[in-house]
């Protein structure tokens, strides 16, 4: 499927308070035959299982550098933010592989960001908080994807070399209380703020939860409020459009 190119990055916009489209997250997609785009929960888990997990991610880390040196050329200032599967490190080491990336394409560190989910942090404390600092030494911003998703403690939050949080509003979406959810996010927030680390919720589908978020202090917004994920082409138009 890589070398048929039916592995594709979708890109879904990140916005700062001022509705600029300052970055984007980087999302596989497998364009297959008839069956149309397939979304990656129909087949990342199973890439998980056997171990290829790794080769599409190295594929999509790829695809990320090669489209920020495309946009380095038109003078564009965006991040590409790329996931990584807890399984990639028991394949290659990736601040050593993505340290070899940028320099391959003679990018500047702070514009590829690194997603690692929160569940891993609680299964693995140590070994990734060293992968996260090997990953800040190098330059890399680290993001944590789905905070609050995998019960660790705030507390946690002290000890972990994070720069951004990503606070998943899927999460709270299925809360019926909405005004306990609006304080834990809140919290969540502040507390962020406090510890000097950029908070990002993702999932904001209405004005609404925008304007509430941004009066909460969040710093940045990512959504179908904004836009859904889409191929290249399709983001570089809605830049182009709103910035
Ligand atoms: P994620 O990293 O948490 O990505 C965010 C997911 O939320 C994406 O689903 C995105 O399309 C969806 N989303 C964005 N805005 C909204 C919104 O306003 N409302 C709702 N309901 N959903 C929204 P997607 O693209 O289906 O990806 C699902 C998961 O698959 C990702 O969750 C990530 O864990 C994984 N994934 C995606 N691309 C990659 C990849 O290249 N490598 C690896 N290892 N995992 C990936
Ligand atoms: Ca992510
Ligand atoms: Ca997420």
């Amino acid at each position: 499927a890589i070398k048929n190119r039916e592995i594709r990055p979708y890109l879904q916009p990140i916005a700062d308070r001022d509705g600029v489209i300052v970055g984007c997250e980087a999302l596989v997609r497998w364009v297959y035959k008839d069956q149309g785009v397939l979304p990656p929960f129909k087949f990342i888990p199973s890439l998980e299982k056997n171990g290829m997990i790794a080769e599409v991610d190295k594929y999509m880390w790829r695809c990320a550098c090669e489209i920020l040196a495309k946009w380095k050329q038109r003078g564009w200032n965006l991040f590409i933010s790329v996931n990584i599967s807890p399984k990639d490190f028991y394949y290659i080491d990736v601040p050593e592989y993505l340290k070899s990336l940028i320099d391959e394409y003679h990018l500047d560190p702070k514009q590829l960001r690194v997603e690692i989910t929160e569940s891993i942090m609680v299964s693995d404390t140590e070994k990734t908080i060293d992968i996260m600092g090997r990953l800040r030494n190098y330059g890399f911003i680290v993001e944590m994807d789905d905070f609050g998703s995998g019960y660790s403690s705030l507390n946690m939050l002290k000890n972990m070399p994070v720069d951004v949080l990503k606070i998943d509003m899927k999460f709270l979406g299925k809360s019926d209380d909405t005004q306990k959810a609006d304080t834990i996010v809140k919290n969540i927030i502040n507390l962020s703020m406090e510890l000097g680390i950029t908070s990002l919720t993702e999932g904001v589908e209405t004005q609404s939860q925008y304007n509430i978020l941004s009066d909460m202090g969040c710093k940045l917004f990512q959504g179908y409020y904004f836009s859904r994920p889409v191929p290249t082409e399709e983001f570089e138009e809605l830049v182009i459009e709103k910035n």
